[in-house]
């Protein structure tokens, strides 16, 4: 069995994290570096490295993981004043983490295009 990824271990409580949502596929915790005031984590149970290896049996987890983030975002108290979603995907896009999760971003003006 291949060795478990960073976000299974918060996930199954193996690391401690500050966790703001869970449900029976996704979890959500706030990022231990944040780049915004509110900077939250949502993470599919199922582990996908990354979003290029999702394939069409995923297509209604990714539209769930939309939904769920929204839901999230709404409970973080960040609809009204707007809020970002990012996944980054490889190399070029500084993806640290091999295991597909989605960044909530909100709390303050957020700078576009990104650096
Ligand atoms: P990415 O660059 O998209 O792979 O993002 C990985 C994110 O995971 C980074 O923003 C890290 O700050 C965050 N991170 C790494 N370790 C932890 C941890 N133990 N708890 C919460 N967030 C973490």
């Amino acid at each position: 069995m291949s060795e478990k990824t960073l976000f299974t271990k918060i996930i199954e409580g193996e690391i401690p994290a500050d966790k703001v949502y869970e449900d029976d596929e996704f979890c959500a915790f706030r990022d231990i570096n944040p780049a915004a005031p509110c900077h939250v984590l949502i993470v599919p149970k199922k582990v996908i490295p990354k979003i290029s290896d999702a394939d069409a049996s995923d297509a209604e987890l990714l539209g769930r993981l939309l939904l769920a983030a929204n839901k999230v975002a709404a409970q973080l108290g960040l609809a009204e004043e707007g809020y970002r979603f990012v996944i980054n995907c490889g190399e070029n896009a500084g993806q640290e983490v091999m295991h597909l999760h989605l960044h909530i971003l909100g709390g303050r003006r957020l700078s576009w295009p990104p650096g």
